[in-house]
């Protein structure tokens, strides 16, 4: 097949890193603690930490929402992009996970700004509307369970702003995607909602191949 993408091997990874990373020490630090973790796979690169920070910042976002923290490394990155009165609604439902980035949000002076709710983050989205909080948040981060992607994408539409953006992490899912063959629920539901927000007329859109593939999706008038 012909196409124009440039594929990232290894080596040429390594240079993007070293001609464009800033990664701050703190943040290196917990990327490298989450690697010790089985799920280590979870977390997202450092290049797609620091793409987010841009993100927000090009948004001017004061209040974010980021569903599935694991480890925190991508709160912990959105925390230090955001002004001293930005905060990040963060869900997630392990305390053993989450447990591993508070220290590092600590000391990076950004525990403050991110409220950690432990809980089902369908039942976190709908108490957030239920409060009042609809189309208040500049940004959002999907990165959690797939089978209920559809669900959260849902309620991050109802909490941002016009022309917020909602961020959704691993939608070639390892490619997955275009293997016939594979038909779990989280490939049916990331297949789903793929096709579901190409033909979605209330946001425009890009699918970004960066990482595991992660899908902008800005929320129209
Ligand atoms: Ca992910």
């Amino acid at each position: 097949m012909s196409h124009t993408h440039t594929n990232l091997t290894g080596e040429l990874a390594e240079y993007l890193r070293r001609v464009s990373l800033r990664e701050p020490d703190v943040m290196r630090r917990l990327r490298e603690r989450t690697a010790s973790v089985p799920e280590a796979r979870m977390q997202i690169t450092p290049e797609q930490g620091q793409f987010m920070q841009l993100l927000v910042q090009m948004l001017d976002a004061r209040k974010t929402l980021e569903v599935g923290v694991f480890t925190g490394y991508s709160s912990l990155a959105v925390a230090l992009a955001l002004p001293p009165d930005g905060r990040v609604t963060a869900c997630d439902v392990s305390e053993e996970w989450t447990s591993i980035g508070k220290p590092y949000w600590q000391e990076a002076g950004v525990a403050h700004k991110i409220d950690l709710h432990l809980a089902p983050a369908v039942e976190t989205l709908d108490r957030l509307i239920a409060d009042g909080q609809q189309g208040t948040y500049d940004f959002a981060f999907i990165d959690a369970d797939k089978a209920n992607y559809d669900r959260y994408y849902e309620r991050a539409l109802v909490l941002v702003r016009v022309g917020g953006l909602i961020g959704i992490d691993n939608v070639l899912w390892h490619s997955k995607v275009i293997d016939p063959s594979v038909n779990d629920a989280d490939t049916i539901a990331i297949r789903d909602l793929n096709e579901k927000i190409h033909g979605d007329e209330r946001v425009g859109l890009s699918l970004i191949p960066i990482g595991d593939g992660l899908t902008l999706a800005r929320k129209r008038p």
